[in-house]
């Protein structure tokens, strides 16, 4: 009797399951739609237009012979009297685009005339301590919400159709520094984020909330000694305590996962980049200082971390290994293999096996690299050139100055690269750019600057800064680069008409042939563009659209780098374009 019961009871919760599907999608967008992303043209659901984030549509009525035909079909501006950088990327859905803007808004429009239909301005405190611009790189899609990181630590669920606030959660204390400008992803009915605070002595850390209540489920930092936590429950301390960190610096290690992470299915792991120790001065911190300057693949599950790879063990020049690890499938020397591509802010693309984080390769993308001369492939690990480490403080007087290439703005920053499936080939939106850096005494102190450490930013080349470049991941070779003499800040789209799209701080959004690297077509959005490009197609047109509006961290931090973009416009508008008819 109980057997059957049971037995009921299991077919009556089947029956529920399979009842709950259409429900659901009337609702919105669901956990499986959103894992299809990039199979589905019609929308764009997701970061990086599907869970590896690969930034390719197999989209190709705008192609090769006839982007110079493409013209503005509307533009809307975000207003406001505060406008600063603008790298979010846009979503499409249901008629309407969602689109983050800085100082933590979120803006929804008629994605067929550019109308307003909603907006929703965070209320920030006046403490906040962003690094590095007060930008927002995206939102999240699920049923009825959209949901994205503010300023002050916080995620934040909007109903998709009002604006109205669903739950606000707090993912970390902003006055200790934390903050989050991530896009978060969406995993089996969880949302997934990191967080942002590197410079303050944060800890990093990733966290999977319930996606209708915004509860926590898993947390799992980053720094080796911190207690990982599952259901409320404790899960397992991270690596092992002052194992790599000596005393009681891992408390303030850093590592902050502020470019949030991708999501593989096969392996149902999420792979995040952790980015700098804390501080920068690295002789207050002798060992690898795990897991900083990594890539994690951690169980989506349970927040456990099944491997790691450190790009740039004992960070010294703030080499914040936070870029996105990219899953592809390829043939390397006759195999078929589950792979992921990075590249790192050191000037290196690595490529490992994404089942096991073992190391398949590693090339140089940028023009120098004075800080190690390659990556040994036994180890896996940087040829050091040691007397390219900035020197430690003598008492109260700052270390020796080296001059270091990549500067700590990275031979590639926040700006996401896009994986063409039909050429094979990475685009990776790169600067060649060097600093002078120096170390100085440091303590920490709650919610102030944890650098230890002084720089000014330089460039190497006469005539570029930026260089977009196609990398053959099989062999490391850069097969063609398009120079651009501001850095280049925007992310990357790819798409099935043979096109590479990219923004340029001078104004334009580009498209490059994607074999060639010829540039075909560009068009001046009036303001610097730093946000990532998407297309999508609608009432059957393609649509391209991408977000216009200067700043992020070049000039805050750019130093001499400046003059390449000194005349160039605030601005805050989303671009839409199509095909002239
Ligand atoms: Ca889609
Ligand atoms: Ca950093």
């Amino acid at each position: 009797m109980k057997g059957t019961y049971t037995s009921l009871f299991a077919a009556l919760a089947l029956a529920g399951t399979a009842l709950a599907s259409p429900v659901a999608a009337e609702e919105g967008p669901t956990s499986a739609d959103i894992v299809n992303d990039a199979n589905t043209p019609g929308d764009v659901l997701s970061y990086g237009l599907g869970p590896w984030q690969q930034r390719y549509s197999p989209l190709k009525e705008v192609n090769s012979d006839n982007v110079t035909k493409l013209v503005p079909a509307y533009a809307a501006s975000l207003g406001g009297e505060k406008q600063r950088g603008q790298e979010s990327q846009p979503l499409v859905y249901d008629g309407m685009i969602y689109v983050t803007g800085s100082y933590s808004r979120l803006f929804a429009f008629d994605a067929k005339t550019g109308e307003k239909v909603w907006e929703y301005d965070a209320r920030l405190p006046d403490g906040i301590m962003p690094c590095c611009d007060v930008v927002n790189r995206g939102a999240a899609i699920h049923g009825n919400k959209v949901i994205f990181a503010t300023l002050d630590a916080h995620l934040v669920a909007l109903d998709r159709k009002t604006g109205k606030v669903i739950w606000n959660k707090k993912i970390a204390d902003y006055q200790a520094g934390y903050s989050a400008t991530a896009a978060p992803i969406i995993v089996k009915d969880m949302v997934i984020t990191g967080n942002s605070g590197g410079e303050f002595g944060v800890i990093g850390a990733v966290q999977a909330r319930n996606v209708d209540t915004g509860e926590l489920i898993w947390e799992r930092p980053v720094i080796e000694g911190h207690m990982g936590t599952l259901n409320g429950q404790p899960n397992g301390i991270t690596g092992k305590t002052n194992a790599t960190w000596p005393g009681d610096m891992w408390k303030t290690g850093g590592g902050a996962t502020w470019l949030g992470g991708t999501y593989d299915p096969g392996t149902n792991m999420v792979y995040f980049g952790t980015g700098n120790p804390a501080p920068w001065n690295s002789h207050l911190r002798p060992g690898d200082n795990l897991y900083t300057s990594s890539t994690l693949a951690i169980d989506a599950d349970t927040g456990v971390i099944k491997w790691h790879y450190q790009t740039t063990p004992h960070d010294g020049w703030d080499f914040d290994g936070v870029n996105e690890f990219i899953p592809f499938d390829a043939t390397i020397n006759g195999k078929a293999m589950k792979l992921g591509a990075k590249a790192d802010r050191n000037g290196y693309f690595y490529v490992l096996d994404r089942t096991n984080g073992k190391f398949i390769s590693a090339n140089k993308f940028v023009m120098e690299t004075t800080w190690a001369n390659g990556i040994n492939p036994k180890t896996g690990r940087p040829n050091y050139n040691d007397a390219n480490r900035p020197g430690a403080p003598d008492g109260a007087e700052k270390g020796s100055v080296v001059f270091a290439s990549p500067s700590f703005l990275g031979g590639k920053n926040w700006m996401p690269m896009a994986y063409s499936q039909d050429t094979g080939l990475f685009y990776v939106p790169s600067n060649d750019w060097g600093m002078d850096i120096w170390n100085e005494p440091i303590a920490y102190k709650k919610g102030a600057a944890y650098l230890g450490a002084g720089f000014t930013i330089k460039p190497i080349a006469e005539d570029h800064i930026g260089a977009l470049r196609a990398m053959d991941p099989k062999t490391g070779k850069i097969v063609w680069e398009y120079k651009n003499p501001a850095p280049l800040w925007g992310g990357v789209l790819t798409t099935g008409g043979n096109l590479v799209f990219t923004g340029t701080p001078e104004g334009y959004l580009k498209a490059f042939d994607a074999k060639t690297g010829k540039e075909l077509w560009k068009f001046n959005t009036g303001s610097g563009v730093v946000g990532s490009p998407i297309t999508w197609t609608q009432d059957g047109e393609q649509y391209i659209a991408v977000m216009s509006g200067w700043g992020g961290a070049v000039p805050l931090w750019g130093g001499e780098v400046a003059k390449t973009f000194k005349e160039i416009s605030q601005g805050g508008s989303l671009w839409v374009f199509k095909l002239a008819k």
